[in-house]
């Protein structure tokens, strides 16, 4: 068979979890480059993917056998700095390029031909009268945000012909609209507040970077309330000044930047571009489109954000750089903030770190001189640091069922009297992690999961936390039959807001912990709550850690500081250290001074004496020594390989194999198998290998030759995890 066009033959790689590329044909007179966005057959389907290579490599496929593709979308091609992460990234972590390429586009009818279109706003104020299906547009609106037809039928979940009905009755018009809906720039000219001498000079710093227009990484470090927001703003408003200039900063959680945001728009009068999973489909368009068009100039994002299509990145901040949120663990497995560094080496801007209390790897790198270095020593304005002790819980053991011990039930008697804000942590959301049955025995336990069910009082309900498994709690124990023997055993958040409730019936309190404070409204309504001092005692988990400053907020108390410190998990103490740190730096960040008390069995333990001595360096310089003795990373490299699948033994077969065609190089070392920390998760058995190699290794390499060397059958899934977070 012979084309009818001259044709030429290209690479598309789409948006699958295929091995790679594949040959296509496009016409001659098609005006194409690499990054196109084009539309082809496979197999009886029409996909989009993107010209990954005009220059194909030669190969035994005749052209008679290739297939055409249909044509260009008219979209601004994938810049060619996103296209080079992308390959890199599938290289690193050992996805197909293919996976990763989804992570990039995977947006709503991005591809929808779109140059202006028409979309409709509501006309008329509010009507009284309105059938239920139109009321639900009104109550969707945003403004007067016009949207499509098709838009809005998602939006507002109603069917395209109540838009239509809608329209013929007037209460709602035809706007047109560009296809790149624009977002307003950040104002540049604004005045900055007043920095200090420290901030200054770092500020000066970073502007230095990024005129200079170069990769280069740095580690902005400052001790909790330092004002480092402050002082990567000045990064990012010089940024700003260069024409077309696009900037990302990175966050851990975006559900919880709502003070960030408002700080945002004091500094640069606009909100930012917002990018994480729980946009909704127009908002991710619109933002992806901005992004891509390159009127979003400032995006602030979780970790997915490092996959947008910017055409001129000049800087890139990881907020909070230390966080254990940054690493993906499903589908392509990565860590943010190392993505983050090779995103910014791809495009050629510097990538500032920050932290209060900087991941060892950063640190490592930072002492090394391989990373600038900038140190904020003291906290802005008149605050200081705050007063930190341990309380020995063997000395004040609570009554049975309670929590708190004496010392720091009289610290919140005292504080309440002052009139000041004071603050419980615990790491566990609902109310109790366990519930045990006083006839028998039996624990609870989630069916899918080895993880005990954990009760939420205010549902009623037992909870899995990994699987999302539930039941009502049952008035039988499941084992025994015994009536009313069911017993909560251990202490979560909800159970420690009760024992507040009852020894200070009068204290306004408030729990934040991520499933009571779903929506981000929600949680921005609690965080101006508590910084109208509207609350006297606030009750959280994790989230309450994550950057927020409350001026009147004068004592924290950590139920309990062990938490999190047993297992065998060797960066447990770096994690509870940073954990206990930052929920410490919530005390005490205005003139108000601040006072920490850490309710512990083991008051000798070194996170706990690094906290309360201040001596962080030494606990550090321990940790690090202790992780070169093992060669563990930063100082060597590690892979987990996981096996899962619903088969015990198919899983353990597989694992064995492995094991026992394990690479026998020097240098290289596989652990293992062992059931994974998670040894069933979502009806899934699962097995884990660590592979941990010296620094000089090509773990990618070594993963690769070992891997392939083994036929995986009886529905056993593996996966590849390059430095994870757990060992
Ligand atoms: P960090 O992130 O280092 O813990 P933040 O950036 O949250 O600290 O700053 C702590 C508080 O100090 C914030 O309320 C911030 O607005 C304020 N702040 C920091 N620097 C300045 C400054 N130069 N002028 C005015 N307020 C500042
Ligand atoms: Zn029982
Ligand atoms: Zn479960």
């Amino acid at each position: 068979m012979t084309t009818l066009f001259p044709s030429r033959r290209i690479q598309i790689l789409l948006p699958l979890p295929l091995q790679g590329v594949l040959d296509y044909l496009a016409p001659d007179d098609l005006a194409l480059q690499e990054g196109d966005f084009v539309e082809v057959p496979l197999g009886s389907k029409r996909l989009q993917g993107v010209v990954w290579s005009m220059e194909p490599p030669p190969s035994d496929v005749p052209d008679e056998r290739l297939k055409h593709i249909y044509g260009r979308f008219d979209l601004p091609a994938l810049p060619d700095s996103l296209m080079k992460f992308i390959d890199w990234v599938a290289a690193y972590t050992l996805s197909p390029p293919g996976a990763v390429l989804k992570m990039a586009v995977s947006v709503p009818r991005a591809f929808e031909q779109a140059k202006s279109r028409t979309a409709y706003r509501l006309a008329v104020e509010d009507p009284e009268e309105l059938t239920a299906a139109r009321r639900k547009v009104y109550d969707a609106a945003v403004g007067d945000m016009p949207l499509s037809v098709r838009d809005w039928r998602d939006w507002a979940g109603v069917g395209e012909g109540v838009i239509r009905g809608m329209v013929k009755a007037g209460q709602m018009t035809a706007v047109e609209i560009r296809g790149e809906d624009s977002f307003p720039a950040p104002d540049t000219t604004l005045i900055a507040p007043s920095l200090s001498t420290e901030q200054a000079t770092a500020g000066e710093h970073f502007r230095d970077l990024v005129r200079k227009d170069k990769f280069q990484a740095s580690l902005l470090e400052g001790v909790t309330g330092a004002g480092k927001t402050e002082v990567y703003f000045e990064a990012v408003h010089e940024a700003l000044l260069r024409e077309d200039s696009q900037v990302l900063v990175l966050v851990p959680e975006i559900a919880l930047t709502a003070q960030w945001l408002d700080r945002f728009k004091d500094r640069f009068g606009e909100e930012p571009v917002i990018w994480h999973s729980e946009l909704t489909p127009v908002q991710r368009r619109r933002a992806w489109w901005g992004v891509i068009h390159g009127n979003a100039r400032v995006v602030v994002g979780a970790r997915s954000a490092l996959f947008l299509p910017f055409r001129a990145l000049k800087l890139i901040v990881v907020d909070e750089e230390h966080s254990p949120t940054y690493k993906q663990e499903d589908g392509v497995f990565y860590h943010g903030r190392d993505m983050a560094v090779v995103r910014a080496h791809q495009a050629d801007c510097p990538v500032i770190l920050a932290s209060a209390t900087p991941s060892l790897e950063t640190l490592v790198n930072a002492e090394s001189g391989k990373y600038d270095w900038l140190y904020l020593g003291e906290r802005h304005g008149p605050a200081e640091m705050p007063d930190m002790h341990a309380i020995d819980m063997r000395k004040f053991p609570p009554a049975s069922g309670e929590w708190l011990s004496d010392p720091l039930r009289e610290a919140l008697q005292q504080n309440l009297e002052r009139g000041e804000q004071s603050l419980l942590y615990l790491n566990r959301r609902g109310y109790a992690p366990l519930t045990l049955c006083r006839t028998c025995g039996h624990r609870i336990q989630c069916p899918h999961c080895s993880a005990w069910l954990v009760e939420h009082k205010k549902t009623g309900r037992l909870q899995c936390h990994h699987c999302g498994h539930w039941m009502n709690k049952p008035r039988h124990c499941p084992e025994c039959d015994s009536e009313d023997s069911l017993v909560a055993c251990g202490p979560g958040v909800e159970r420690v807001a009760e024992e507040v409730e009852r020894l200070f019936p009068e204290a306004r309190l408030a729990v934040m912990a991520s499933d009571e404070l779903n929506t981000p409204g929600e949680i921005r309504e609690t965080v101006a709550a508590i910084v109208r001092h509207e609350v006297d005692i606030i009750v959280g988990t994790q989230i309450v850690t994550k950057g927020y400053h409350f001026p009147d907020l004068t004592l924290v108390g950590v139920v309990d500081s062990d938490l999190g410190l047993s297992g065998g998990d060797m960066r447990a103490a770096e994690r509870t250290w940073q954990q206990l740190e930052q929920v410490a730096g919530r005390a005490g960040r205005a003139e108000k001074p601040g006072t920490v008390l850490f309710q512990t069995f083991m008051p000798e333990h070194p996170v706990i004496d690094a906290l309360v001595s201040g001596d962080r360096d030494n606990f550090l310089e321990q940790e690090a020594n202790a992780r070169e003795q093992r060669g563990m990373p930063p100082f060597g490299k590690l892979a987990a390989v996981i096996l899962s699948g619903a088969d015990y033994n198919a899983v353990v077969t597989v694992a064995r194999q492995l094991g026992r065609a394990a690479p026998r190089l020097t240098g290289v070392q596989v652990l293992g198998p062992a059931p994974a920390p998670l040894a069933y998760l979502r009806g899934r058995h699962r097995y884990r290998l660590l592979v941990k190699t010296e620094k000089q290794v090509n773990i990618q390499n070594v993963l690769r030759a070992w891997l392939d060397s083994i036929k995986i059958s009886g529905g056993v899934r593996l996966q590849v995890d390059i430095d994870p977070v757990s060992f």
